[in-house]
């Protein structure tokens, strides 16, 4: 029988990576690495760095530089439940999700040196844990070589109704504007993602790709044991 030590779900934003990733951790027991809150957690940084983004790009020594120095006082926690980032000992949750990070994280993450760092990072605590992984890439270069590859898609408008209906609830803010910003931003982080040059989101080699939009989250994830017992079998 073959062990299952990585598996890898990759989609766009909203596919239900996050929610379907959770529980499969969940059930299986396995941490689960959400690669996007570390995009998220050096984008957060950086907007608040006091410099702007450009003069990052313009030089690539001090970029490094700040990467290292934010990773010294970071600590991560992956558990069945998710990624919890630590700063200097203040965990770092609600930032992450904040309108400038959403806005920016597509340009940070189409960094060169900022993905080589993280793709560094992460493969090191791969190496160690048993890990679901849910990002972009993490089927086609993090973890080329794990057992499972998943690549979730879901129709456009629904997933930015998922978007809107997850804040909706947390967010008290004129209803229509809030669709429109959803739907402009989830296009718009799609679009970069997708097209930049390094590590584009792509349907990594040998990926079983599930579409969504008409599945609730258990039928997603019965999919995916599905598939994880079927290799399972294999020798
Ligand atoms: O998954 P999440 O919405 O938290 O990801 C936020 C952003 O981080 C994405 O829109 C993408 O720009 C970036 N990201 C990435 N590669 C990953 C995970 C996330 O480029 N593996």
């Amino acid at each position: 029988m073959r062990e299952i030590n990585i598996i890898t779900i990759d989609g766009p934003a909203s596919s239900g990576k996050t929610t379907v990733a959770r529980m499969l951790a969940q059930k299986l027991s396995i941490p689960l690495l959400e690669s996007g809150s570390l995009y998220r957690l050096v984008t957060y940084f950086l907007v608040n760095s006091g410099e702007p983004l450009n003069s990052y790009l313009e030089d690539k020594q001090a970029l490094l530089q700040f990467l290292r120095e934010v990773f010294k006082e970071t600590k991560i926690e992956i558990t069945p439940s998710g990624t919890s980032i630590y700063w200097n000992g203040k965990l770092i949750k609600e930032e992450l999700r904040s309108k400038e990070v959403e806005d920016t994280v597509s340009q940070v993450s189409a960094i060169k040196e900022v993905r080589e760092f993280l793709t560094e990072f992460m493969r090191s605590i791969g190496e160690k844990n048993k890990l679901i992984a849910e990002g972009r890439d993490m089927g086609s270069i993090v973890f080329p070589y794990s057992d499972v590859k998943i690549f979730l898609t879901a129709d456009e408008k629904i997933r930015a109704e998922r978007r809107f209906k997850e804040k909706a609830e947390k967010e008290k803010i004129d209803k229509k504007s809030l669709y429109k910003e959803v739907w402009d931003n989830i296009k718009f982080r799609d679009k970069l993602d997708s097209q930049r040059k390094v590590a584009p989101l792509t349907i990594p080699d040998g990926a079983y790709i599930i579409d969504t939009s008409s599945l609730i989250s258990e039928e997603v994830m019965n999919e995916i044991l599905k598939i994880i017992e079927s290799k399972n079998r294999e020798k």
